[in-house]
């Protein structure tokens, strides 16, 4: 954000909103717009949901049969559970600092945003949630999609193993996210103390400080994450999170 938008008033220049944010406003507003008016995106959130699931159910069923024994899948599960912590949280920290909006796939990324404004989600059954919440992983499709081809290739078990956990325990991810906002369960809370899944405390950093814990399936891997969030970004605080100050939800937008 570089210049400044100025206004001559009383033969004194005064300060108004930066043209950036202004613009930037200005340009989320026009993308929600345009995320709740074409059909195309609410139906591509479907496909993706479709998509993801449909793939995590033919992986796990093509795999099963390669019986790898239990301390092996022990090994792929723990390995997993870390990679999907970090990798999901990379991509939650590059579409939390994404602000093209005006790109195709702009209404895609405000809508990722809206996390931030209203972090409270809708009140749902787990399965649904899974379902839904996989429909914003578009990257996962092509990670899947990428699995299978390993798979067809005859990969080493357990690495396939180790990398369909990532696939489904980032969908999990989601859910943890879910019930970490909108769960007063002791059965979650209880996980999330124990680490299992996200903890109430921990990712409340994400939402009240700036730039950090972008984690999500139990923020084990946050302090990687941090050094490599205060690398690459400024942070959300004063950037993506200023640009949807102007935009107002209707009762039927919400989460
Ligand atoms: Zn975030
Ligand atoms: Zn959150």
């Amino acid at each position: 954000m570089g210049r400044t938008g100025r206004t001559r008033d009383n033969g004194y220049l005064q300060k108004t909103l930066p043209l950036d944010l202004s613009q930037k406003q200005q340009q989320f507003n026009a993308a929600m717009e345009r995320f709740h008016s074409m059909r195309i995106y609410g139906f591509f959130g479907q496909i993706v949901s479709l998509s993801n699931v449909s793939l995590q159910i033919y992986l796990l069923y093509r795999l099963w049969p390669h019986s790898i024994g239990i301390p092996w899948q022990a090994f792929s599960i723990l390995v997993a559970y870390v990679l999907t912590d970090f990798i999901n949280g990379l991509v939650h920290m590059f579409m939390d600092n994404n602000d093209r909006y005006d790109s195709v796939t702009g209404p895609l990324i405000a809508n990722f945003h809206m996390h931030h404004k209203i972090p409270q989600y809708k009140r749902n059954k787990l399965p649904i949630v899974y379902f839904n919440e996989t429909g914003s992983k578009v990257w996962l499709v092509g990670y899947l999609l990428a699995v299978s081809l390993l798979l067809e290739a005859g990969f080493d078990p357990v690495v396939l193993y180790t990398l369909v956990y990532i696939g489904i325990l980032s969908s999990v991810a989601e859910i943890s996210h879910y019930l970490c906002h909108s769960s007063s369960a002791k059965t979650s809370i209880f996980l999330g103390n124990i680490g299992i899944l996200l903890s109430k405390r921990h990712h409340a950093k994400h939402h009240l400080e700036d730039n950090t814990c972008y984690a999500f399936l139990n923020g084990f891997t946050d302090p990687l994450l941090n050094l490599i969030a205060a690398r690459l970004y400024k942070g959300y605080k004063k950037t993506t999170d200023l640009h949807y100050l102007q935009y107002v939800v209707t009762a039927d937008q919400e989460r």
